[in-house]
């Protein structure tokens, strides 16, 4: 099926231990961005089963970090978001974020 809502990408998600990630990219419906303070990948879940690859990686659907620059009114701007472990391995976030300048 033809996706109708335009959404930034997924390109690359470097986190093998989640349930939606097949060969480094990520097969969930869309995923979350933001937590807290973090721009943290919300969608993350381990189990013991993966999800099969589909016909179309996933999108970011919604973006609570907006104080990044591609944000805007919670939503991603960005063609395309990486994925992966930041901060030495302290949170599962958007490698894409970037401040705002003050
Ligand atoms: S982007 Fe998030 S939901 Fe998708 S595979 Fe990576 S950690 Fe999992
Ligand atoms: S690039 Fe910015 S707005 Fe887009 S998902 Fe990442 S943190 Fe959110």
């Amino acid at each position: 099926m033809e996706k109708c809502i335009e959404t930034s990408d997924v390109a690359r998600c470097s986190v093998p231990e989640c349930v939606y990630n097949r060969s480094a990219r990520c097969y969930a419906g869309a995923i979350t961005v933001g937590s807290g303070d973090l721009p943290e990948c919300d969608t993350f879940h381990t189990a013991n089963d993966r999800v099969p690859p589909r016909p179309h990686t996933a999108g970011v659907g919604a973006c609570k970090s907006n104080e990044c620059r591609y944000n805007d009114d919670y939503e991603c701007t960005a063609e395309r978001v990486y994925i992966g472990w930041v901060d030495d391995f302290h949170f599962i976030g958007c490698l894409t974020y970037a401040q705002t300048a003050r």
